[in-house]
């Protein structure tokens, strides 16, 4: 027989694992969530600024908004819109072709329903972070998972070596926990040795990513000259995508405030040049300017923002689905999950059904006699 599971970490407050932790609390399992950033979200966050004249802006710099097709999403998307913490943006979005320099494309994006957090994307994550039997450590790191053979358990310490406890089952929903990615970025050993399951770790060893910048503008009058608060750049190298995220249901609109995403292949040049590191302010800065100058390169009346601001997102969208039917990784004997949009596919929507597999996965192991922690 396989140990209970009641008392478990989840690693990461992003949507996956904010999912997975709720779903286990509402089967009767002790939950703590580990999240290594001050708070929830991943990369569903929001991020608030402060502008050079003291007003506080709010930027939906990850995700701008979420759509599904599939039904068990659809009913928690509903749960949540009873709890007031989705609504839909309903705004149709279209493209901006930079040859012809017109908009078009309509109908490809407009027939989607698109759901954003209210106020900000991350209030889904913070929602199920406070929910009764959810335990959330916000700003811990967990830097080492180690197997107690003699005990069945887990034990987890932070990035410092500080003991986090020891836990029936672990659910790991960031792909940094196992892959060499997290060695590149720290020079130190991924937190889950994969010898630990040999059985796995052919599936997960690599979770190749696609990086991605995110430019944070803010106006003082509305962008007038276009059409469309979401579109699509076609023949640019440098821009994907633009937000108007003052838009959207729910947030201030005292300042028009925009989000502009680079192309993978700006995002991978500067990448090949920087390195993977975390780029300087100055590097940041830069960044800004030049996707805010092809922003303008449209032709469209865009005057000077009072605010401007790049982030980069080193593993912005997963390229691979590593468990696309099963949606998320099972170890039955030693009780770990690891769930996460890399399981499904690369959006909220794919983040949202690994997690919640994952967390019906692991109730059902639930089952037997009463082992306590
Ligand atoms: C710029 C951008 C645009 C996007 N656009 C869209 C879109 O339009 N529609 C859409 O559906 N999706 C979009 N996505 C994708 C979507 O945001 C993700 O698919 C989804 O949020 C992934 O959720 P997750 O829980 O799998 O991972 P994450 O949100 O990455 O959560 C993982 C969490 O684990 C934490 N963590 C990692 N390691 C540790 C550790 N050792 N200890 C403690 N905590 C740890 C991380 O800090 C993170 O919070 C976009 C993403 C980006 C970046």
């Amino acid at each position: 027989m396989n140990p209970i599971a009641t008392k478990v970490a989840v690693i990461g407050a992003g949507i996956s694992g904010a999912v997975c932790a709720s779903n286990l609390a509402k089967n009767g399992i002790s939950v703590t969530i580990f999240e290594s950033a001050r708070g929830p979200g991943g990369r569903m966050s929001r991020r608030r600024e402060i502008a050079e004249d003291g007003r506080e802006l709010y930027f939906d710099h990850g995700a701008p908004y979420f759509s599904t097709t599939n039904s068990d999403v659809e009913e928690m998307i509903r749960v949540w819109e009873a709890r007031g913490l989705v609504a839909e943006w309903k705004q149709n979005f279209g493209s901006f072709d930079f040859i012809t320099k017109k908009f078009g494309n309509f109908e490809k994006e407009g027939l989607k329903k698109k759901y954003v957090g209210l106020p900000g994307m991350n209030s889904i994550c913070r929602a199920l972070c406070h929910e009764p039997g959810v335990e959330s450590q916000f700003g811990v790191m967990v830097g080492s998972l180690e197997w107690l053979e003699n005990k069945n358990l887990w034990s987890l310490k932070d990035k410092d070596g500080h003991d986090l406890g020891q836990f029936n089952g672990v659910v790991a929903s960031d792909k940094s926990i196992f892959s060499r990615r997290f060695t590149q970025l720290t020079g130190k050993p991924p937190p889950l040795d994969l010898h630990l399951i040999p059985g796995l770790a052919d599936i997960i060893k690599d979770v190749p990513v696609r990086p991605c910048f995110a430019v944070m503008l803010a106006f003082e009058n509305p962008l007038s000259s276009i059409p469309l608060k979401g579109f699509s750049f076609e023949n640019s190298e440098v821009l994907s995508w633009a937000f108007c995220e003052s838009s959207k249901p729910g947030r201030s609109t005292s300042s028009e405030r925009w989000i502009l995403h680079s192309t993978e292949q700006f995002a991978e040049s500067i990448i090949a040049q920087a390195g993977l590191q975390k780029p300087s302010n100055e590097a940041l800065t830069d960044i800004a300017k030049e996707l805010f100058q092809e922003f303008q390169r449209t032709g469209l009346d865009i005057p000077l923002p009072f605010f401007k601001k790049a982030h980069r997102w080193g593993g912005a969208f997963p390229v691979t689905s590593i468990a696309k039917n099963e949606k998320c990784i099972w170890d039955g004997q030693k009780i770990l999950a690891i769930c996460g949009d890399f399981c499904v596919s690369p959006n909220v929507e794919g983040a949202i059904l690994s997690g919640f597999t994952a967390a019906s996965t692991l109730s059902e192991r639930k089952l037997v006699s009463g082992q306590k922690m």
